[in-house]
């Protein structure tokens, strides 16, 4: 397995349960990847992928907006440029329908896999079923989120539709200030670092290897398959190879042998004490693309999706943009910007069309890919590592996967 983010650590658990002796390599510790910051949101009410209708445009008008929830930071790299290409050729509602439901069957199995971790390992991650609330400030957003919410009942997701006056009861101990909102109640959340803390404890009672502060460099093939694994340290052989390196996967595949356009998004979070476990719901401040969600006694806020070459600068107007955009829908909370050092940043795997890459590669044998989830690798994970056991198996993995070929893009 190579990387262990969320991804990674699930499939390990998987594999490991089934009687696979794993290891899991990871240039960092474990602890510094896009599985820890994030909102904790499960979310199948994400079933539009982000290549959908009137976001370029959208995309386009942000650009001049240094506080926008989104930055594409133009670059002459070629692989940048065909990125975007891809991604606007699939920004149209012929793709946006024929992704949504296996998106939604996927976010569906992960949210039945998480309760049945919840079982196996007991509940010390903080999963609870409350939905999300979709929060509007404004009535063209709120149609939006009402015909949004159409489709998803469509499609089988529970979802209410709140005036003002409802989405305010539903938090009693706060003030909104909304037009209304959609209560995906199908929707759950939990939290990320005691998620991510209990399965590398639970990889460990299981005999996974951990092999932290290990890059991999490269791969040496034969016959069609990978024979070794190239790290700065050594190497390792396998029967199987894992790749789950989150953002970084297209250049590993690179040095695998195969194409995988990616793209980091980076986004950023801070922990506030300031709501005083006086917020009921996660939620999503629709205009301002900002995610609040409860989470262990505090409340998480996150947001920004940079789509850049990977680079760790903090971006103290985009975390601006985040924390102005509480008092709009919470008017009570006007937060302090807080200090870098107490503001985290991940970079998102995107892929162009907005869908994972899920599946054992056709071109190299023992080669089986995980990744590119974007938005929802958090919600995700849980399914992903379940398939990626199913396909090293060579069963027919629970839940279709025939839309996330790895190598759709050769
Ligand atoms: C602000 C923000 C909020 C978010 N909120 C949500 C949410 O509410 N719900 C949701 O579902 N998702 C959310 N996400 C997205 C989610 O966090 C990611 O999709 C998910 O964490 C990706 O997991 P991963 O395992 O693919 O990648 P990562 O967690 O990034 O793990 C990849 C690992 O691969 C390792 N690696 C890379 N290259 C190499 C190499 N050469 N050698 C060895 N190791 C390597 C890295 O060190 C890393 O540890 C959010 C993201 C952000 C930024």
């Amino acid at each position: 397995m190579v990387g262990g983010g969320i991804i990674g650590l699930a499939s390990a658990y998987y594999l490991a349960k089934d009687g696979w002796k794993v290891t899991v390599v990871d240039r960092g510790d474990f602890t510094d990847n896009c599985s820890y910051g994030n909102a904790g949101m499960i979310v199948p009410s994400h079933f539009t992928s982000l290549a959908a209708p009137g976001i370029v445009t959208q995309g386009i008008k942000w650009l001049f907006d240094s506080r926008s929830p989104f930055l594409l930071k133009p670059s002459p790299s070629l692989s940048m440029i065909s990125w975007g290409l891809k991604f606007m050729q699939h920004a149209n509602e012929r793709h946006v329908t024929r992704s949504a439901p296996h998106i939604l069957a996927l976010n569906n199995h992960s949210k039945n896999c998480y309760d049945d971790l919840a079982t196996e390992l007991g509940n010390v991650f903080g999963l609870e079923h409350r939905g999300i609330l979709m929060l509007c400030k404004t009535e063209k957003v709120f149609e939006e989120e009402v015909h949004l919410a159409e489709k998803g009942r469509a499609l089988g997701l529970d979802v209410d539709i709140l005036n003002r006056e409802q989405t305010q009861a539903l938090e009693p101990d706060v003030q909104l200030d909304v037009f209304g909102a959609t209560h995906v109640r199908d929707d759950a959340h939990l939290h990320p670092p005691a998620l991510m803390a209990l399965l590398l404890q639970r990889l460990n009672q299981l005999g996974v290897t951990l092999a932290s502060h290990t890059e991999v460099t490269d791969f040496v093939r034969h016959g069609g398959k990978i024979t070794k694994v190239l790290t700065h340290v050594g190497e390792y052989s396998a029967d199987v190879v894992v790749l789950t390196g989150g953002a970084w996967l297209g250049q590993l595949a690179k040095k695998a042998g195969i194409t995988i356009p990616m793209m980091p998004g980076k986004g950023y979070s801070f922990m506030t004490p300031a709501f005083e476990g006086k917020v009921k719901h996660p939620a999503l401040l629709l205009e301002a693309r900002v995610a609040l969600t409860p989470m262990g006694g505090r409340v998480r806020i996150g947001g920004t999706m940079e789509l850049a070459p990977i680079n760790h600068r903090i971006n103290r107007k985009r975390v601006e943009g985040i924390v102005h955009a509480i008092p709009r829908y919470y008017p009570e909370y006007k937060l302090p910007v807080p200090d870098e050092k107490n503001i985290w940043h991940g970079f998102r795997p995107c892929s162009p069309d907005g869908l994972p890459y899920l599946g054992r590669s056709k071109s190299i044998a023992n080669l089986i890919v995980a990744g590119g989830m974007g938005m929802m690798g958090l919600s995700l994970g849980p399914a992903a590592g379940k398939i990626v056991s199913e396909v090293a198996r060579q069963e027919q993995p629970s839940s279709e996967i025939r839309l996330f070929d790895p190598e759709r893009f050769h």
